[in-house]
């Protein structure tokens, strides 16, 4: 089977041309760039012989059936929304990559026994509704009503949205696919990190999508006039929140590779009064912390507080989301990793430290990831790359693992 190498290059130039003009890369769901791209990749994917239709959520699907019947389905695919000034490969990679492989069972007259759908998930990205990876919570029941009445600054309703979009949301009460469905989904992206361009390997096979955990910090002290509070006489929340910052960031590097990833982000924090001449009585801050196990997770903030001695300052830290931690699928990544070594590239695990699609799919099905490599690993922003060969390498991996869980599943 032959995967055509500058007929995938040149599908990611044409999706990454649905860009806003004025700021490349931005092809947001609900968009009219957005709406343009799918136009084209319903045609592509008739055009490699896929039945199209869109799902209750709006997810782009492209299917050729399978020729045993009562199996079910192989998937693979991605998303082809960005973020604002993104760039051209994360998501539209892996829809591409799953297209290419539909082409080439249709040029080649290979038979699947199972069906294979090409997806294009619905909105992976944070939508301006606030909800991220919309069209793959949708397939596992996790578009809640909440989430679906969620607005945009225009206050259009995420719910009036999808119906935009061509979906039905009357049908969002239940999950669109059920446990036995799907037989695997496999997902290629960019690896939106260094890992394996620093190791110089093609292929990172993931093993698990890193829990999320959000926390609100919160410092208190007290506001006092800057120029007349003698300085041991203060309750400096800020200079108590740096403390902070420096403890969470300290905590993480301790506790990285022991053995899970372990990340932790102060990324966003308000001071008050936030005036040049108070001295500040009160911090709040964001948390985002990331590890491959739910266990560093919920260990994380005790640690924290016993390493902050913040005197008499308060010190308050509260759960604001958790995501768990995905565990791939033993049988999708050991495939992955077999089409590697059977196509001579080389390979290695690693943890996603970014969410995908594939964390909603692995709650009704099988599913793994294959990483590429990209560029100084850098993601959503406009210089985003990897190279014709990174893609099709990937691409190749892809496809050698469908066909075998095709055959062994
Ligand atoms: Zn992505």
């Amino acid at each position: 089977m032959n995967l055509d190498r500058d007929r995938l290059w040149a599908d990611i130039e044409t999706l990454a041309g649905f860009t806003r003009p004025d700021s490349p890369w931005t092809r947001r769901a609900f968009s009219p760039e957005f709406d343009a791209a799918r136009a084209w990749l319903a045609r592509a994917f008739a055009e490699a012989g896929l039945a199209v239709r869109l799902d209750a959520c709006a997810n782009l699907i492209g299917r050729r059936a399978g020729a045993e019947p009562g199996l079910p389905v192989l998937m693979s695919g991605s998303h082809c929304d960005t973020v604002p000034a993104g760039g051209r490969f994360d998501g539209i990679a892996g829809v591409a990559a799953a297209l290419a492989f539909a082409r080439a069972l249709r040029e080649s007259g290979t038979a699947l026994r199972h069906p294979f759908e090409v997806v294009d998930f619905l909105s992976e990205e944070p939508s301006d509704y606030g909800v991220s990876s919309v069209g793959s919570r949708a397939i596992a029941g996790r578009l809640s009503p909440e989430h679906l009445a969620m607005t945009d600054a225009a206050g259009e309703t995420l719910a009036q949205a999808i119906a935009r979009a061509g979906g039905d949301p009357a049908a969002l009460d239940r999950p669109l696919r059920r446990p036995g469905e799907i037989a695997a989904y496999v997902e290629l992206h960019i690896e939106q990190g260094r890992v394996l361009e620093a190791a110089g390997l093609p292929i990172g096979v993931v093993d698990r999508i890193v829990g999320i955990a959000r926390h609100a910090l919160v410092v208190t002290g007290r506001t006092d006039h800057a120029g007349s509070t003698p300085m041991d006489a203060r309750l400096d929340a800020l200079a108590g929140a740096a403390r902070v910052i420096a403890a969470v960031e300290a905590l993480a590097r301790d506790l990285t590779g022991k053995p899970d990833y372990v990340v932790a982000t102060v990324g966003k924090i308000a001071a008050f009064p936030n005036a040049a001449n108070a001295v500040p009585g009160r911090v709040e801050m964001v948390l985002d912390l990331r590890a491959g196990s739910d266990a560093t997770l919920a260990a994380f903030p005790e640690l924290l507080k016993s390493r902050c001695d913040l005197g008499p300052l308060g010190f308050e830290i509260a759960p604001i989301s958790l995501a768990p931690a995905t565990l791939c699928a033993k049988p999708v990544t050991e495939a992955i990793a077999a089409a590697a070594d059977r196509l001579g590239l080389g390979h290695r695990a690693l943890p996603s430290g970014a969410g995908h699609d594939a964390v909603n799919a692995a709650l009704v099905a099988p599913a793994g990831m294959i990483f590429i490599p990209c560029r100084d690993g850098r993601s959503h922003v406009p210089e985003e790359w990897c190279s014709p060969e990174e893609l099709h390498d990937g691409a190749r991996v892809l496809a050698e693992t469908l066909l075998d869980l095709d055959r062994r599943l």
